[in-house]
C-alpha cells in the first residue's frame, strides 16, 4: 500500500492498557495495571448468562436492547439514582460503554466542532473525538485534588463548544466531582447550548458512603445530557461489554442511528444476565462497594507503610502514588522497571494526557484478591529512593 491510512489511528500506540497487561505477562509480573478484578463474579448472574446461551435466543436481539434489559435500566436507575428513563424512548443497550461513546461522538458532532475534553482522560476519548471532526479543547485537572475551576473552564468554553465529555468519577486519578464543581459544570453547558456526555461507568463504584450524582439530575440538564453506564464496572465483568445509554427522546434518536451501523446489537443472552443482576436488593451493591473499599484501604495501608505518598481515592478500581518524592520525574520510565525489573504492572498517568503530561502519578488496581496485593506489595517493597 502507498496511500496513507487514517492518520489518526495509524499513528496510535497499542493502548497503555493492553501494553502493560502483555508486559506483565512476559514478566511474570503481578498485574495492578489495566483495571479488572481477579474475582470471577458473582456466579448467578454468570449461571444466568449460561443458561441463556444453552437455552435462550441467539440469534439478533431487538437493535435497542432486549425489553427486559431496558426495565432493567430504567427500574434500576429510578431505584438507585432517582432518574427515570421510558424503556422505550430513552434507553439503548450498546456494545460497552464505549461503543456508546464513539456512536454519540459520530452522532452528534459535526467535523470543525469544538469538544471540551478533562485531563487526564481515559485514552479512546480523544482518537474518537477527532476521528468524529471534533476539534478537542482541553481542561487540564491535576493532582492532588483533580478540580476544574471557573477560570478553567472559561478557558475551554466558547461560542463553537457543542459537546463536553465529561467522566465521574474519574478514571484514572479515582476522583468523584463535588456537587458544586457539578453545578459550575452544567451552568457551563446551558450557557454554551453544549450537550454534556457523560461516562458514568464508575457511578456505583463509590466509597466512604458518597453516593453517585448523574449531571443529566440537575436543572436544566435532562434534555442535553447523555448518560453512559456499564454492566462490566457494575457487575466486575469487565469483558461483557454491556453498556447503557440514557438520553432524551429526540437525542436518542440520532444515537440510535449510530449504533445501529456500529455494532447493532450486543449479545442476548448477557443483555438477560445483565437485567437480572440490575435488580439486586441493595445490599449486592453495598457488599461490592465494601469489598472494593477494603481492598483500597488494605493497598493504601501497605503503600504508605512502604513510605510511598499515596493520594485519596474516592472510587473506581483505582489508587495513585507520587513518585516525586522518590526522586523520580518519568512516570513512563519508573512503571518500566516497576514491570521488568521488580515485576508489577503499572499505569503511567501520564498516558492519560495529550499535552503537558502530568509525569510523576502511578496508578494501581487495587480490585484483587489480598494475596494479590500482598504479593505487588513485597515487590514494591523494592522501590528504593533514587
Ligand atoms: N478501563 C480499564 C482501565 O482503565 C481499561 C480498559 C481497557 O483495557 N481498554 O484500566
Amino acid at each position: 500500500m502507498t496511500k496513507a491510512f487514517n492518520s489518526t489511528f495509524s499513528g496510535l500506540p497499542t493502548t497503555v492498557f493492553e501494553t502493560m497487561s502483555r508486559l506483565a505477562r512476559e514478566h511474570n509480573a503481578v498485574n495492578l495495571g489495566q483495571g479488572f478484578p481477579d474475582d470471577p463474579g458473582a456466579e448467578d448472574i454468570r449461571q444466568k448468562a449460561a443458561e441463556a446461551v444453552v437455552s435462550g435466543w441467539n440469534q439478533y436481539p431487538p437493535m435497542m436492547g432486549l425489553p427486559e434489559l431496558r426495565a432493567a435500566v430504567s427500574a434500576h436507575y429510578w431505584h438507585h439514582q432517582g432518574v427515570s428513563f421510558d424503556p422505550d424512548s430513552e434507553i439503548m443497550v450498546t456494545s460497552g460503554a464505549t461503543e456508546a461513546i464513539a456512536g454519540a461522538l459520530f452522532a452528534l458532532i459535526e467535523p470543525g466542532d469544538e469538544v471540551v475534553l478533562f485531563e487526564p482522560l481515559y485514552d479512546a476519548y480523544l482518537p474518537l473525538v477527532k476521528r468524529a471532526g471534533g476539534v478537542p479543547k482541553f481542561v487540564k485537572l491535576e493532582p492532588p485534588e483533580w478540580r476544574f475551576t471557573a477560570e478553567s473552564l472559561m478557558a475551554a468554553f466558547s461560542p463553537r463548544t457543542k459537546l463536553v465529555l465529561f467522566n465521574n468519577p474519574l478514571n484514572p486519578s479515582g476522583t468523584v466531582c463535588p456537587p458544586e464543581d457539578l453545578s459550575m459544570l452544567a451552568h457551563f453547558c446551558m450557557a454554551h447550548d453544549a450537550i454534556a456526555l457523560c461516562d458514568e461507568v464508575w457511578e456505583h463504584v463509590v466509597f466512604d458512603g458518597l453516593s453517585h450524582i448523574p449531571l443529566i439530575a440537575l436543572p436544566g440538564m435532562r434534555e442535553r445530557t447523555v448518560k453512559i453506564g456499564s454492566a462490566g464496572k457494575i457487575f466486575s465483568l469487565t469483558g461483557w461489554k454491556v453498556g447503557f445509554v440514557m438520553a432524551a427522546p429526540e437525542i436518542m434518536k440520532v444515537l440510535s442511528k449510530a449504533h445501529q451501523f456500529l455494532t447493532f446489537t450486543t449479545p442476548p443472552n448477557l443483555q438477560s444476565a445483565v437485567a437480572y443482576g440490575l435488580a439486586k436488593e441493595d445490599a449486592f451493591f453495598d457488599l461490592m462497594r465494601a469489598d472494593f473499599q477494603s481492598a483500597r484501604d488494605y493497598l493504601s495501608k501497605g503503600l504508605t507503610d512502604l513510605g510511598f505518598s499515596v493520594l485519596p481515592s474516592q472510587g473506581t478500581y483505582f489508587i495513585n502514588f507520587d513518585i516525586a518524592p522518590l526522586g523520580e520525574n518519568d512516570d513512563v520510565a519508573f512503571c518500566q522497571r516497576l514491570v521488568t525489573e521488580l515485576g508489577v504492572a503499572a499505569i503511567p498517568v501520564s498516558a492519560f494526557y495529550a499535552e503537558e503530561p502530568v509525569k510523576t502519578i502511578v496508578r494501581l488496581c487495587f480490585a484483587k484478591k489480598r494475596s494479590t496485593l500482598d504479593a505487588a506489595l513485597e515487590r514494591l517493597s523494592g522501590v528504593r529512593r533514587r
